[in-house]
């Protein structure tokens, strides 16, 4: 993950050790090679550009230090940075005083979602919750189907529609569940709802539909972060169509490059709260912007 933006901006420090202290054209020289080391990664133009600014005016107006020399002295201010547009602090979610605490996951079909249902569900027993999984996805006739598999690998129930009984409105669905959670006492409720290929009205009206039933403490927009700038372009939509208090970022394990980790906090002013790595249950953790930008920085 993140390889070619590590080795880049490792290449441009690399070339700052030994001096005594940076010029203006060595401060250029520097943002111009983190300018073209961001693009490469696939970052957002707008947030490459504020970022490389920040640097620079920071990087100008900043003290000789004793303890620090200058190339240290822009790896400080890249990694303040870096922890800057990943969002500054770690937000994950807010529970709320009456039980039980609705969390709906949207995004396109194959983000991830259902996957990441069972791995919240996971986190969420270890933080000593009981989470109760719904299967609001019905447009996809294997989805319930694939839920109560993930729910059985979690150890966690799955409220599904019964054949024949509201089968087809995962509206209600998403209604009963909460009924469901309140008498049998889960105190989360995990709503899973259906994505298509692309962006699609209808889908989009359907999780607005769903979020204004429920009402859920957060909606998460889950995205591939393999997809990269693309995934910017799609927050945009969903938070235009549905509307989303977090981003979960999936399959971080395939994405070599990092551009939408790094820019879709920034466009979309929200934060990233969980990340996935891998299939496996256990691949997922709070999303740490401190932390991943130590991992950028190598
Ligand atoms: P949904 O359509 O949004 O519910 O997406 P799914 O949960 O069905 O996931 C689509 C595919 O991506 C499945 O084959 C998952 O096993 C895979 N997948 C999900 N999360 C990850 C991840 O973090 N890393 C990798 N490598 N694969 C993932």
């Amino acid at each position: 993950m993140f390889d070619t933006l590590q080795d880049r901006l490792a290449a441009t420090f690399k070339s700052l050790r030994g001096k005594g202290r940076l010029t203006d054209a060595d401060i250029d020289a520097t943002a111009r090679e983190i300018r073209i080391a961001l693009l490469e990664a696939d970052v957002n133009l707008s947030v490459v550009k504020e970022f490389v600014n920040a640097v620079k005016v920071r990087a100008r107006n900043a003290e000789l230090s004793q303890a620090l020399n200058p190339s240290q002295q822009i790896v400080k201010i890249v990694n303040e940075e870096l922890v800057e547009i990943l969002g500054g602090e770690t937000r994950t979610v807010r529970f709320a005083k009456q039980p039980p605490t609705v969390i709906m996951l949207a995004g396109l079909q194959g983000a991830g979602k259902t996957t990441l249902a069972g791995k919240l569900a996971t986190w969420l027993k270890r933080e000593g919750h009981s989470p109760l999984l719904v299967a609001a996805d019905l447009q996809r006739p294997n989805a319930v189907n694939q839920l109560q598999v993930v729910g059985q690998r979690a150890g966690v129930h799955v409220y599904a529609p019964e054949p024949g009984n509201g089968a087809g409105d995962p509206v209600q669905v998403a209604r009963d569940s909460i009924e469901e959670a309140r008498r049998k006492l889960y105190d989360v409720v995990v709503v899973d709802t259906a994505g298509r290929l692309g962006i699609d009205a209808e889908m989009m009206q359907q999780a607005a539909d769903i979020r204004a039933a429920v009402q859920p403490d957060e909606v998460l927009f889950v995205v591939d972060a393999m997809i990269g700038q693309d995934a910017v372009n799609t927050a945009n939509a969903f938070q235009e169509g549905v509307g989303f208090d977090g981003v979960v970022l999936t399959k971080l394990d395939g994405d070599a490059r990092g551009g939408a980790a790094l820019s879709i906090r920034k466009v979309t002013g929200k934060p990233i709260m969980f990340a996935s790595s891998g299939e496996k249950l256990e691949d997922f953790d709070v999303f740490h912007p401190d932390r991943m930008a130590s991992r950028i920085l190598g």
